[in-house]
């Protein structure tokens, strides 16, 4: 027997094969930046130079969910108000490990697909997304630690993303009238830790003058670390991020992304978007996006225009302003590749809003990159509102070579930890 798994390991090396036995899996159950219970996963190796390492992957979690996204598990009891995890950490604990330690995992996909097996649901609701996401990202991390390596060096990734940096928030992601949940700053440094600069300055002029025009508590932030000032209408906050930008002065530099979040102002049985203060039809919507991408050129990025079922007009707008500015597709894609491929035959959008906990699993998420890839779409690495101190997505970014990423204001700490992670990969890539 000891032979034959002998024969067998160097058979695995003579052909390239890795493959890596996972010692021990824990979870606990920790919070998440909005105080909300999430799963944590701690996996331990014991490498081929019998070196101990033990790595972490923690499960984000969104507030503005799109309807197709993989299941997140969460008690209903009276504890965390329904909000718990404690099912979610035992099926780690208990279901998950079982079927992982002591095997010998091939690479990232084998382990993933056990996980998948022994769910056997097709949005993972049996585990739970968040136990299998937490457990994958760690097993991720346990791979490139298996090879010294960090795991952006893993994947082979050797360019930076650009950061798109959410400074005002609204939608979901703030207590206040603004529809549009997300304003983004993209300036374009000669170094990622240039980049990180500008950002932060225009970050604080922004506050500033807008605690000058609408009180101190204009200075108050979202979720996503950008302000939340008493902006009731859009273009107000274009107006006055453009106005930070160009205190700045990096008006030549910087481009703007929104993420619109269509779907939380969309009201389904009136077939209607609550924007500005009005009921607008999605037609009247689309003339809206083609208008303000005429008159702010500086945007270059739209995320989720429509609701979340509407890919014709997600097709539409593509086709209207692609020269102009990119479509991304957040809650319409859910990271699903059949999903993404509906959004490929029928041209709705350009470029895909990656989040692993959409999906549930690396590889998938890898598979979903892999797709867009090879249909010359553009990809953005994402956080969720949710976050963890966890910086798993800055290596990923890195790794697989993503154009921009999306973590949130150059501020509080969870965000941080991502641009902070950027600049030391930066500093290792150099
Ligand atoms: C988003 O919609 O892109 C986002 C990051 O928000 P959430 O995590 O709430 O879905
Ligand atoms: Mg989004």
């Amino acid at each position: 027997m000891q032979f034959a798994l002998l024969i067998l390991d160097i058979m695995m090396m003579s052909t390239g094969e890795r493959k890596m036995k996972i010692k021990s899996i824990f979870a606990r159950e920790i919070l998440d930046s909005r105080g909300n219970p999430t799963v944590e996963v701690d996996v331990s190796i014991e490498t081929q130079d019998s070196r101990r390492e033990t790595v972490r992957g923690v499960a984000p979690s969104g507030a503005s969910t799109g309807a197709y996204e993989a299941f997140e598990l969460r008690d209903g009891e009276k504890r965390y108000l329904g909000k718990g995890v404690q099912n979610a950490v035992e099926n780690v604990n208990k279901k998950i490990a079982k079927a992982l330690v002591g095997k010998n995992l091939k690479d990232q996909n084998d382990a993933d697909q056990k996980m998948l097996k022994l769910d056997g649901t097709e949005n993972k609701s049996k585990l739970g997304a968040n136990a299998i996401v937490a457990t994958s990202m760690a097993i991720a991390k346990a791979f490139a630690a298996e090879q010294e390596e960090q795991y952006f060096e893993f994947l082979g990734g050797k360019h930076l993303p650009q950061p798109m940096f959410n400074i005002l928030n609204g939608g979901k992601h703030a207590g206040g009238k603004l529809a549009i949940q997300e304003f983004m700053i993209m300036p374009y440094g000669n170094s990622f830790a240039e980049t990180l600069q500008m950002a932060s300055e225009i970050y604080h002029i922004l506050g500033k003058r807008l605690s000058e025009k609408y009180g101190a508590n204009a200075r108050n932030v979202g979720d996503e670390g950008g302000f939340a000032p008493p902006i009731e209408k859009c273009e107000d906050a274009i107006t006055a991020i453009a106005k930070a930008i160009e205190e700045a002065g990096y008006v030549k530099e910087t481009k703007l992304a929104m993420d619109v979040a269509a779907s939380s102002f969309y009201d389904g049985v009136k077939r209607t978007y609550n924007l500005d203060g009005l009921e607008i039809s999605k037609d009247m919507l689309l003339d809206y996006y083609i208008d303000l991408v005429e008159r702010y050129p500086a945007i270059t990025s739209i995320e989720d225009p429509f609701e979340e079922n509407d890919f014709d007009s997600f097709s539409i707008l593509t086709d209207e302003v692609e020269r102009k500015a990119m479509i991304i597709g957040d809650d319409l894609l859910v990271t699903n590749p059949k999903r993404i491929q509906k959004a490929l035959d029928t041209k709705a959008c350009n470029a895909l809003l990656l989040k692993v906990n959409q999906i549930g699993t690396v590889s998938e998420a890898i598979e979903a990159a892999d797709l867009v890839r090879k249909n010359n779409w553009k990809i953005a690495v994402s956080h969720r509102s949710g976050e963890t101190e966890d910086t798993f997505i800055a290596d990923f970014a890195t790794g697989i070579e993503s154009e921009f990423i999306k973590t949130g204001a150059p501020a509080r700490g969870e965000r941080t930890a991502k641009y902070n992670q950027l600049l030391r990969i930066e500093e290792r890539i150099k």
